[in-house]
């Protein structure tokens, strides 16, 4: 009896915390993000509609904090013919998902990972001999080909083999049985710059690398130079592949280079005010109690803390009722208090919005990243994995 009550007890607890996780899923109370699929679908169009250069979209970090299977999805019916991420694990995770698309993966690899990615055929980035041998060794073991993409260092200095070490790494892929030449890669450093003589220096290179290799009869399936700033912007061969990142998600590569206009932004980040209240003149809000009231204020608490990726950082606001309302106190690992004076109609579960729209009003993740003294690739990218994410 007592076993059967127990299990019966077990039963209920597991139904009550399948109910609890729905509907904290299904609705809005805490923090979570609204990803506009059909924003990512458009901004992909815009570089599908030409037919010439395949689009590979780079999803890695979790598809810039937007959710990396369902922007996989989306980009590939949207006409992207390739995938890439930064990690293995990244890779197999789409796998996974049954996406049985090319996917790339654009970092390191480490050798415990390399029989999964090759039997799941996920294409490879190489750049030293001692890397590819070791990867010939576990094709050997599999019976199966691997397929690589050289990388050079044109000017980046982070990952790929000097002009020299191409010769000789390329020569060694194309006279190892197993080993495919998929791939011919670079990446530029600053092609979202003002100037672009640093970029034209690394197209130089890389177009001589490209024939020097071709000459020696070393000619790979596909070549890729471009990321975003460098397919909108004075570079002048696109070679094969765009490998589309920042701008799918409808975002500036930089200040000094915007995207095309008809780029959406994909990504909203909102929460619920969960509590409401007017407190006296000379009261402490947060930690530290760095803010005190100058006045009678209306004080809101916001469910998002800095564990969500909200930086803990002065100078934040959000928008709540149409109206920007500034972060007062410092930001806690789960909340943050808002000043509600210019909006004393709020109540609670009334939406607040950290980046997004409401109204007229804007919060855009580059206004966010100039107060966070940072980048939009790493505001959108550190949304942390306890946000829900919401597909429309
Ligand atoms: C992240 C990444 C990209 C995409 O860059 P965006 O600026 O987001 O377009 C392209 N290539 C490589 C090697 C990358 O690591």
């Amino acid at each position: 009896v007592y076993h059967v009550d127990d299990n019966l007890r077990c039963c209920g607890y597991y139904i009550k915390s399948c109910i609890l996780s729905l509907m904290t899923l299904f609705s809005n109370k805490s923090t979570w993000l609204e990803v506009d699929l059909s924003a990512i679908k458009n901004n992909v169009i815009l570089f599908t509609k030409n037919k010439k250069v395949n689009v590979m979209a780079v999803v890695k970090a979790n598809a810039y904090g937007h959710g990396s299977v369902q922007v996989a999805r989306t980009a590939l019916n949207a006409g992207a013919k390739w995938l890439a991420v930064a990690r293995a694990e990244e890779a197999l995770e789409l796998r996974n998902a049954k996406i049985t698309r090319p996917i790339v993966v654009l970092g390191f690899v480490p050798m415990c990972l390399v029989e999964q990615l090759i039997s799941h055929e996920v294409s490879m980035v190489v750049w030293d001999v001692k890397q590819i041998k070791s990867i010939a060794a576990a094709t050997n073991a599999l019976g199966v080909e691997a397929k690589l993409h050289v990388k050079i260092d044109t000017g980046m200095g982070r990952i790929g083999a000097s002009v020299d070490e191409a010769r000789r790494i390329t020569n060694y892929v194309i006279n190892t049985p197993s080993l495919l030449f998929e791939g011919l890669m670079t990446h530029y450093a600053c092609a979202d710059d003002d100037s672009l003589d640093v970029t034209r220096h690394q197209e130089t290179v890389f177009k001589n690398i490209v024939y020097e290799l071709s000459e020696l009869g070393f000619v790979p399936t596909y070549t890729h130079a471009s990321n975003s700033a460098a397919a909108m912007y004075g570079v002048r061969n696109q070679w094969d592949i765009t490998r589309l990142g920042i701008a799918m998600y409808g975002l500036d590569s930089s200040d000094s280079c915007k995207p095309f206009e008809d780029l959406k932004p994909a990504l909203s980040w909102k929460s619920q005010l969960i509590q409401i209240k007017t407190v006296p003149k000379g009261t402490g809000i947060s930690y530290g109690h760095d803010y005190v009231t100058t006045k009678d204020e209306i004080i809101g608490t916001v469910s998002t803390g800095y564990a969500d990726g909200y930086r803990r950082n002065d100078n934040n606001l959000v928008l709540v009722g149409g109206k920007r309302v500034p972060v007062v106190g410092r930001v806690c690992m789960d909340q943050f208090m808002v000043n509600l004076d210019a909006v004393p109609e709020s109540s609670v579960e009334d939406e607040v919005v950290m980046i997004g729209t409401q109204g007229t009003e804007c919060i855009t993740a580059e206004e966010l990243a100039d107060r966070w003294n940072t980048i939009n690739y790493e505001v959108v990218s550190t949304i942390g994995h306890r946000v829900a994410r919401k597909y429309i």
